[in-house]
């Protein structure tokens, strides 16, 4: 097999697919063991059994499959009677096989969908009617696109109908059957095709992107919940950037998201040599190279979606302005989030990071307290993707250096008022204790005892308990008055060098003084 058919001549190619067209059995790759069992008990019990879809591929082109699919003559309820564990997985008699000890995430359930034919769409989205079927065939022309309708059975033995391999090899998302009729039976196929692309790094056959083009405004016909769930998946990809210029050229972006295309040919002010929407596009690109998760890369998607409605000429800088896109966006990321039917606590914490993107960031202007605010606003919990997305943002404006060191000033200082301070409110025991306990009366002693038992507990953090550090103060108190002064003083200085340390040790982390 050729390493890459893009490298073969015109000739070469033409044979070359004849040899695949031909080729009746997968090159060696193996099956696990948990769903080839499942494939042939249906086969033992004389049913057909072939593995199907998305695994089929990613097995062709040695990629680990998310999912194992398989697809049989068999109908539902039979199925269910050939395994112990089973389940109904939706509406269209898939059976789910719950595999006993599955050495893997994705073989914990294996899905069984009996062979398909579907009735008209009439709505974009479901067929009207779905029966099952007997042929192969039929359940192979429903599917997709011809890199999933490639049918694999434990044998080795492959069904490709549609050239899928030859697809495979030439990289493409190509639709089975006629692109437009594929896409009015099912709008979201159109997105599909986007994030297969992007996940792959394949592209879109042409009749397939003309046919997305002419269908792109069915997508409003598809339900939000499955247009997040392929949304996720071009974001997560490693090309996100790629997936919404695609989603762009063809005419899908303007029904998912269209304010993101109000940025298209804003040019901003003379920091920035980008127009808005190729700023935001630079910083979605870096959150995927950096490998941010989720959350992070919507921030970096929306965080300055507020821009084109903020835009004003300032006669007295001589330039655009702002003000306010930071407030607005996260408005804005709310609507957009909240339509496209995300979780609320993932659209609340995506809005937070939005409206605090902007955060004054001048370490030789900023105090701690200022950096105490902004943990306080953000929450310790998502302080560091703050971080992230500035970083990307500072990326995505053609900065070269990811962090400086002002931004690492910053995050050493961040780290400064998160950590827990050593002090004697962590002790098990209080002033008012003490004199209690001691019956003696407030005074500058309960400072020194307090700080003498803060060093017993820092040299060993297990001697924080009541018990022991009431016992350890009536000792303290019975010391002469000059002796325990010292004792005080001594264990204050230690625990202010302690603390120095510390804070060395975190700007040391940063590569700051
Ligand atoms: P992955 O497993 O990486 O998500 P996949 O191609 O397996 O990719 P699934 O959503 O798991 O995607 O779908 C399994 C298979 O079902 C697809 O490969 C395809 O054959 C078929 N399929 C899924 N969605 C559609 C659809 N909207 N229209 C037609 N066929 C579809
Ligand atoms: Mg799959």
């Amino acid at each position: 097999m050729p390493k890459s058919y893009a490298k073969l001549g015109e000739f070469q190619k033409k044979y070359y697919n004849i040899a695949v067209k031909n080729l009746k059995t997968a090159p060696n790759f193996s099956i696990p063991n948990e769903v080839s069992v499942i494939a042939k008990t249906l086969e033992n019990k004389g049913f057909e059994a072939y593995l199907i879809g998305g695994c089929v591929r990613d097995l062709l082109i040695g990629r680990k499959p998310k999912d194992w699919d398989v697809t049989t003559n068999a109908k539902p309820e039979e199925i269910m009677g050939l395994f112990s564990n089973t389940f109904y997985e939706n509406e269209y008699g898939t059976v789910g096989v719950v595999t006993e000890e599955a050495t893997d995430e994705t073989l914990k359930v294996v899905e069984i969908t009996p062979y398909r034919l579907e009735g008209n769409y009439s709505d974009k989205r479901r067929p009207d009617s779905v029966t099952w079927s007997s042929k192969l065939e039929d359940d192979l022309k429903r599917r997709d696109f011809t890199i999933n309708a490639i049918a694999l059975k434990s044998s080795g033995e492959l069904t490709d109908l549609f050239e899928g391999q030859i697809d495979l090899k030439k990289k493409t998302v190509r639709t089975v059957g006629e692109p437009e009729a594929r896409f009015n039976e099912d709008a979201l196929r159109m997105l599909r095709a986007v994030r297969i692309a992007v996940e792959l790094d394949f592209t879109i056959d042409s009749a397939t992107q003309s046919a997305i083009a002419s269908s792109a405004q069915h997508l409003k016909e598809i339900a939000p919940e499955r247009i997040r769930e392929e949304f996720i998946r071009i974001l997560m990809s490693e090309r996100p950037h790629i997936g919404l210029i695609l989603c762009q050229k063809l005419g899908l972006l303007t029904h998912m998201v269209p304010e993101l295309e109000e940025g298209i040919g804003v040019a901003q002010n003379k920091a920035h040599s980008f127009d808005v929407f190729e700023h935001i596009l630079r910083t979605v690109e870096h959150s995927a190279k950096k490998g941010f998760p989720l959350e992070t890369r919507l921030s970096a998607l929306f965080h300055d979606i507020g821009k084109p409605a903020t835009r004003r000429f300032s006669e007295e800088k001589k330039d655009w302005t702002f003000y306010g896109h930071d407030m607005v966006g996260a408005k804005m990321a709310t609507k957009i989030m909240a339509r496209l039917a995300f979780p609320k606590k993932m659209i609340e914490n995506v809005a937070t990071l939005v409206r605090w993107h902007m955060f004054f960031s001048d370490t030789e202007q900023i105090t701690l307290s200022a950096v105490r605010r902004i943990v306080s606003r953000v929450g310790k919990d998502h302080i560091w993707d703050l971080m992230d997305v500035r970083t990307c943002d500072r990326i995505g404006t053609g900065r070269p250096k990811e962090s400086p060191y002002r931004l690492r000033k910053y995050h050493s200082m961040v780290d400064e008022v998160m950590r827990d301070p050593l002090s004697v409110g962590m002790l098990k025991i209080n002033g008012g204790r003490i004199i209690e306990i001691g019956k003696i009366t407030p005074g500058p002693r309960i400072g020194h005892i307090l700080h003498a038992l803060l060093e017993e507990v820092l040299d060993d953090p297990t001697r924080n308990t009541e018990e022991y550090l009431e016992k350890r103060a009536l000792d303290l108190i019975a010391l002469p008055e000059k002796e325990l002064e010292t004792k005080g003083k001594q264990a204050k200085e230690t625990k202010e060098k302690e603390e120095e340390k510390t804070l060395q040790e975190i700007r040391k982390k940063h590569w700051v003084s």
